[in-house]
């Protein structure tokens, strides 16, 4: 029991976040290593061990395209066994969305680029056409009768490698149209290591003022070193969920050695010595890296917290409180 001299009734929330693994699509896309399903199944169980209880587990686009990713199907059935996981899947179209609901994914992520170059080049839809598709995904869920949520995720939200800036109000025109088009909720994501703290916390500050709670989920990468920084920002903001990639896997096609999504044992870190509960134990997070590791050998790898190890009797935060508990 809590032996806390506050009664209970008189203590401040504890705050809390949700750290959603995605280094079994953002990550292992982006590499070359084709990870078997079994090293995958062995991975989600860890995760789900070491407390995540958000995966994204891959992606539903044809295994021509991306043969890293083609037993998602496979990978997500496994994932549904596991209690209160909450199993996404991303889903460029509307093909797509027809296997995630075949699938019984709890969420699909639907990709837009808010940069029109970016997605000409890698959906070959206009943003316009995206916010269309969604509306048609979102037709066929509710006709479905499945409960899968639709999330857009809004991409290249802070500048674009093709089309250099990108307009914070066409991105949060974007944002609105996906949640008018049926989209559940929407995420920001900075595809390409474009974002810094000062315009996250600016962007963030006015898409929470125009859709509020409905901009779940903030998605950065580690490309020039701002991650962790930009998720302090967007935290500050009131966002309270996060994808990351364990062990920063992943990478951009167009910066070669950049590395991918900020690190999921270095983020839970973070948080956990701000005193932000995550649920995670990170030293079985560190245990699961060092098996992933052995998987992607040759692969480059990321992250901080591994090299130096967790300090000596300085507990995070809110492993101290659990302690006391
Ligand atoms: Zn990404």
């Amino acid at each position: 029991m809590h032996t806390s001299p506050i009664p209970s009734d008189q203590q401040p929330p504890v705050a809390r976040a949700i750290v959603r693994e995605v280094g079994l699509r953002d990550g292992l896309q982006s590499i070359a290593t084709v990870v078997s399903t079994a090293h995958k199944i062995d991975w989600i169980n860890a995760a789900y061990a070491a407390g995540q209880r958000e995966i994204e587990v891959g992606s539903f686009v044809p295994a021509r395209l991306l043969p890293q990713l083609a037993d998602t199907a496979e990978v997500l059935a496994h994932a549904k066994t596991l209690p209160g996981l909450v199993a996404s899947v991303l889903v460029p179209n509307f093909k797509g969305a027809e296997r995630a609901l075949d699938c019984g994914a709890d969420l699909m992520v639907v990709p837009l680029s808010a940069s029109h170059a970016h997605s000409l080049a890698n959906l070959r839809k206009t943003p316009d056409e995206v916010v269309a598709e969604v509306a048609r995904i979102r037709a066929l869920r509710d006709a479905s009768g499945h409960r899968t949520l639709i999330e857009g995720g809004v991409g290249t939200a802070f500048g674009c490698t093709l089309q250099g800036e990108v307009a914070e109000s066409e991105v949060l025109r974007l944002m609105q149209a996906l949640l008018d088009a049926g989209a559940d909720h929407v995420s920001l994501a900075d595809t390409v290591g474009f974002a810094d703290p000062a315009s996250v916390a600016r962007l963030f500050e006015k898409a929470r003022a125009l859709v509020g709670d409905r901009l779940a989920c903030a998605h950065f990468h580690d490309t020039r070193g701002m991650g962790l920084a930009n998720v302090y920002a967007a935290w500050q903001t009131g966002i309270t969920r996060f994808d990351a990639c364990l062990a920063g896997i992943g990478g951009c096609p167009h910066a070669p050695g950049a590395s991918g999504n900020v690190t999921t044992e270095d983020l839970v870190f973070m948080l956990e010595r701000m005193g932000v509960a995550t649920g995670i134990d990170v030293t079985a997070l560190l245990a699961l890296r060092q098996r992933v590791a052995g998987w992607l050998a040759g692969e480059t790898l990321h992250g901080t917290l591994w090299q130096a190890g967790l300090p000596q009797n300085a507990a995070p935060a809110a492993l101290r409180e659990s302690a006391t508990a």
